[in-house]
């Protein structure tokens, strides 16, 4: 057993430090000395949940120790943590949909043993819990860092979930030709993941979308090759769509990526893109919207993508690939670092949207 300091939400949006003992790794588990955890708006959404978490998705760190039968991992390697764990064999799986995976590994309970005043023993989030110094995670669970490559723990954290997810959306999901024209609504980390993945991909045209000028300055960093200062009186980004389809030959862009979680543009992407286009949903809207079905005229298609479609046994080292090429910032996405103890501020900044990302930076990290 060892003693663990992880951030702990009460199921109704506040949070705390707190300290429980974790068992040694079982078979197939790997404990994890984690490094760095990436802050996203989806933890926010698990601290309020109805029960109390284990707060963090976004995991990089050390294999501290191995259980029985893992495979390909050892004391000391650099890994990233990923939470799709897929099995390999399931339906899904098999069909190389493994976000859906039906048998996604996790790590029983009893693993975290909480003091005896813990009223409710809080559950982990996505099964890693990485915001925290430690965490016994499924071997599927790790992707081993490319021992060649430089990345800092910081910059591979922001992988495990932000990254992939934007970079996924361009080359898996809807898999962006080369010459493509491309709009990215919503430049935060996703939507500047979205335009390094178009940038990959190498799109003709990359047009960034944003309601505030510093994220479309980084838009322009990341690849943007035109910009659209947008602003809250224009309903559905309609006045947007007329300028896109100006730029883009006068039919709209072959693909549009909404990435900015706002339900009121839920169809944005549809009004920008020509006949025949994509439209691709991002951010995960999880409301009720009304649809315009003429937006759909004609032959456009509207698509959602979980986790980029992540195959983690081959997307992560293709990233890393792409960073040491320099194809891929990671280290400049991170804005500012925090300790574990600063928590609260790294999420304050986060909905004031002050970073492109905030990280924690834990252990010799710091
Ligand atoms: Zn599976
Ligand atoms: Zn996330």
């Amino acid at each position: 057993m060892i003693d663990v300091q992880a951030v702990v939400s009460d199921g109704h949006g506040v949070l705390s430090l707190r300290q429980f003992s974790l068992g040694a790794p079982e078979r197939g588990e790997v404990l994890i000395k984690i490094m760095a955890s990436g802050v996203c708006h989806t933890d926010w959404d698990v601290a309020r949940c109805q029960w109390p978490f284990i707060l963090g998705h976004e995991g990089a760190g050390i294999v501290a120790a191995v259980g029985p039968e893992v495979d390909n991992l050892s004391i000391g390697d650099r890994v990233v943590l990923n939470w799709a764990k897929p099995c390999g064999t399931c339906y899904y799986c098999e069909r190389g949909l493994k976000p859906l995976c039906e048998n996604a590994a996790d790590v029983p309970h009893e693993r975290r043993q909480w003091p005896s005043d813990c009223e409710q023993n809080p559950a982990v989030a996505f099964g890693l819990g990485t915001m925290a110094t430690h965490t016994v995670v499924a071997q599927e669970a790790v992707c081993k860092i490319p021992e060649n490559s430089s990345v800092s723990f910081d910059g591979a954290c922001i992988t495990g979930c932000g990254v992939m997810t934007g970079v996924g959306s361009v080359l898996r999901t809807a898999a962006v030709e080369k010459g493509s024209s491309v709009v990215v609504i919503g430049c935060g980390a996703v939507g500047l993941s979205v335009i390094q993945g178009a940038k990959i991909a190498e799109a003709a045209q990359i047009i960034a979308i944003d309601l505030h000028e510093n994220r479309l300055d980084m838009a322009q960093q990341y690849g943007a090759t035109d910009v659209w200062h947008a602003n809250r009186d224009d309903i559905g980004l309609r006045q947007a769509a007329v300028w896109v389809k100006e730029q883009t030959n006068g039919r709209g862009a072959d693909y549009a990526f909404e990435c900015c979680a706002v339900p009121a543009l839920a169809d944005a992407p549809l009004a920008m893109i020509r006949n025949g286009g994509t439209a691709v949903g991002v951010s995960g809207i999880e409301e009720e919207v009304t649809v315009d079905m003429r937006l759909f005229e004609w032959d456009k298609t509207f698509i959602t993508s979980l986790y980029g479609r992540c195959n983690p046994s081959e997307d992560f080292d293709r990233l890393f690939h792409e960073h040491s090429c320099g194809n891929l910032l990671l280290e400049e996405m991170v804005t500012h670092r925090y300790t574990l103890e600063d928590f609260q501020q790294a999420f304050d900044d986060m909905l004031s949207g002050k970073n492109a990302k905030g990280v924690l930076a834990i252990g010799a990290n710091l």
